[in-house]
């Protein structure tokens, strides 16, 4: 019994053949790199359906969303001032040349930066901690 146990822990490990970064660029499955890590825009899928890997424990929270609102923020603001010094653009296209660039660029950043929050966190095993761990 312990044995069975033993093994069906090792196979459910991560495999770590995987970048967790090239995984995330990517969106996919942090294990094997195969399958799509979200099964719609932004909610990660429960099981792989390549390497059937778990998923369920992935938790990036809102890690994600601070990174996409400060690096895009930074990069909407500068590219305003652009627009608008060089280009002379009147402000309504401004504001239409960054409500696309807000709407799609935030969308996909999201699901970078999410995807790599879920491979760091396999990759690393990180879990939430218990009294009764001891680091095994
Ligand atoms: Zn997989």
């Amino acid at each position: 019994m312990s044995d069975t146990l033993n093994t069906k822990h090792e196979t459910d490990r991560h495999s770590r053949s995987v970048s967790p970064y090239r995984a995330g660029f990517r969106c996919v499955c942090p294990n094997c790199g195969e399958a799509p890590l979200f099964h719609n825009v932004l909610e990660v899928r429960e099981i792989c359906p390549h390497c059937d890997f778990d998923l369920s424990a992935a938790d990036p929270g809102d890690g994600a969303q601070v990174f996409v609102i400060l690096i895009l923020g930074f990069v909407c603001a500068l590219l305003g001032f652009i627009l608008y010094g060089t280009f002379s653009m009147p402000p309504w296209m401004i504001a239409a040349v960054l409500g696309m660039v807000i709407l799609f660029g935030s969308i996909w950043m999201l699901r970078v930066f999410k995807a790599t929050l879920v491979a760091l966190q396999f990759h690393h095993d990180a879990h939430e901690g218990k009294l009764d761990d001891k680091g095994a």
